[in-house]
């Protein structure tokens, strides 16, 4: 049955399975002991460090292993705190609870939000008068694409902006690793990232952090890498992990740009074939190829996705963390009712679809269909909407 929630996460990918279970038999010593099969295990981890380096062009020595993209925003903002002690951090109104709340939480008023557009796209630029004056932030945080609606965020002008302005600039990429070309987030000061968001495994991340950060004020205990995240390393999962973006990086290499959001965008003709009333979410913006975000005027998102989960559609009310909380997905949030042609009650309508590399035509038109039923079953006749 489709299984529709890839960006809450993704099943293990068969390449990383094997990388893992081999790693787990044959490398599970401690990489800080001295005997060969110690050394072993740590020539493995390093080799890990290279090859990520290399995916995200960036020195190996930047790359830091950690549980994943929570602790490793919980490291920059409790970095920000210990070292820069002045400057106001700009983050967007769309990042993951783990940046939003470890950053007001550790940050507090120092944190101010970016605006966005209509679309959800982070009105970065609004900050450019600032940049070269007093009032230049100490760090800007804009996440690479958005859970919730696959909204691509434009890091890569940000980095080069904020770089030559003299700003740290920081990106939350977990759900870009995997769906788009890792090439490049190495211009970026700080990336935060998981392994299981693109088929490796839960609790198993990584962040790069600037050239020549010695301690990173995150987790203390022993020297483990290099002094700056301690705990001893999941080597198993840290293999894993970057078997799970090479595979990844493969099936995009394999199937031509254009191409990828085929099925998605078929999905949603269809959708809307069904559904006249229903709003796409961020249609006007550049979005992640596996992911579409529909708001259903009058739904309360929960049943619906309850709905689909009985029919057999594994989908979400937005972001895995809000789906039990009832609470308005940020994008919407961010982008208000008013722009959006809704009615504030319409925005706990949301349901979002995310697709992995195997999802066919089929899993999308059984996902449709059944959202479409459900919402037969769910709704009075749905208003038509402008926007769409
Ligand atoms: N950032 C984004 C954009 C996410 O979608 C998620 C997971 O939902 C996270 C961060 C947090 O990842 P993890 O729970 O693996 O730390």
């Amino acid at each position: 049955m489709p299984y529709l929630d890839h960006n809450a996460t993704a099943p293990f990918h068969p390449a990383a399975r094997s990388v893992w279970l081999e790693t787990v038999e044959q490398a599970w010593h401690n990489p800080g002991g001295l005997y060969p099969a110690a050394t072993a295990a740590r020539e493995l981890l390093e080799a890990c460090r290279e090859r990520l380096a290399d995916l995200l062009d960036c020195d190996p020595a930047r790359v830091i292993f950690t549980s994943g993209a929570t602790e490793g925003a919980n490291a920059v903002a409790r970095h920000l705190r210990a070292t820069a002690e002045h400057g106001t951090i700009l983050i967007s109104p769309l990042e993951h609870p783990c940046v939003d709340e470890a950053f007001h939480g550790l940050l507090g008023p120092r944190v101010e939000l970016l605006p966005v557009t209509a679309a959800g796209v982070v009105a970065w630029e609004t900050v450019l008068p600032r940049l070269h004056t007093g009032r230049r932030p100490a760090l800007i945080s804009v996440m690479a694409a958005s859970n919730e609606s696959g909204v691509l965020q434009p890091w890569r002008t940000i980095a080069e902006t904020s770089r030559s302005a003299g700003v740290a600039f920081h990106t939350d990429a977990s759900q870009w690793i995997g769906r788009l070309p890792a090439a490049g987030l190495g211009e970026c000061d700080w990336v935060t990232a998981s392994a299981h968001k693109c088929g490796g495994p839960r609790g198993v991340g990584f962040m790069l952090v600037p050239a020549g950060i010695k301690a990173l004020h995150a987790a203390w205990g022993g020297p483990q890498e290099r002094g700056r995240r301690a705990g001893t390393e999941d080597v198993a999962g840290i293999a894993a992990l970057v078997a799970a973006i090479e595979s990844a990086e493969a099936s995009l290499s394999t199937v031509v740009a254009e191409d990828r959001a085929g099925p998605r965008d078929r999905a949603w003709n269809r959708l809307r074939d069904g559904l006249p009333g229903a709003v796409l979410v961020s249609g006007a913006a550049e979005r992640l190829w596996n992911t579409l975000a529909v708001v259903v005027p009058g739904a309360d998102s929960r049943r619906l996705v309850a709905a689909l989960g009985r029919a057999g559609v594994a989908a979400s009310t937005g972001s895995a963390c809000a789906s039990g909380a009832g609470s308005t997905p940020r994008i919407l949030a961010a982008i208000g009712a008013e722009r959006l042609g809704l009615s504030p009650r319409d925005l706990r309508g949301m349901v979002r679809f995310s697709s992995g590399h195997a999802t066919t035509d089929a899993d999308w038109e059984t996902a449709v269909d059944a959202l479409v039923s459900a919402c037969g079953d769910e709704l009075p006749p749905p208003r038509v909407s402008l926007h769409g």
